[in-house]
């Protein structure tokens, strides 16, 4: 079953097998164990909390997160910015303080 994007129309074709190639469609939520509803942006990216920690996850140890997980598809620049973020972050989390360098907030837009 396939949707034309141009007509919204449904239509069906018998086939073999079907291939997609879709690129990144998002991370694979339902392996994490989180409460979905609370844990998920509405572009079905992880939601974090100003730290890179993702929210609700379940238990005491914490989760950061960054890049396409978070942001949803995007461009390698960002996933090292948010990447040094979150080095950041997790340095803060362990040591109190941090001399690493955090180029970005959450969810930074590029304009
Ligand atoms: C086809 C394609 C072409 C692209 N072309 C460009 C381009 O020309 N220029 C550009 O700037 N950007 C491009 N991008 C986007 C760029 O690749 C991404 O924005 C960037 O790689 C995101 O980095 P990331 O570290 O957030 O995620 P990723 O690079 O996706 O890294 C996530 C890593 O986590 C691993 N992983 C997943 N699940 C688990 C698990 N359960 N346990 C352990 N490891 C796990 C994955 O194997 C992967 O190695 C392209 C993306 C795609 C898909």
């Amino acid at each position: 079953m396939l949707v034309d994007h141009v007509s919204g129309e449904t239509v069906r074709e018998a086939c073999d097998l079907v291939l997609i190639a879709a690129g990144f469609t998002g991370p694979e939520l339902d392996r994490l164990g989180l409460n979905l509803e609370a844990s998920v942006t509405p572009r079905a990216t992880l939601r974090v909390d100003q730290s890179w920690r993702v929210e609700a996850v379940p238990g005491s140890t914490p989760v950061f997160a960054c890049g396409d997980a978070v942001r949803g598809q995007s461009l390698i620049v960002w996933a090292i910015a948010e990447g040094r973020s979150a080095a950041a972050a997790v340095d803060t989390y362990l040591n109190g303080s941090t001399e690493l360098p955090s180029p970005l907030e959450p969810y930074a837009l590029s304009w």
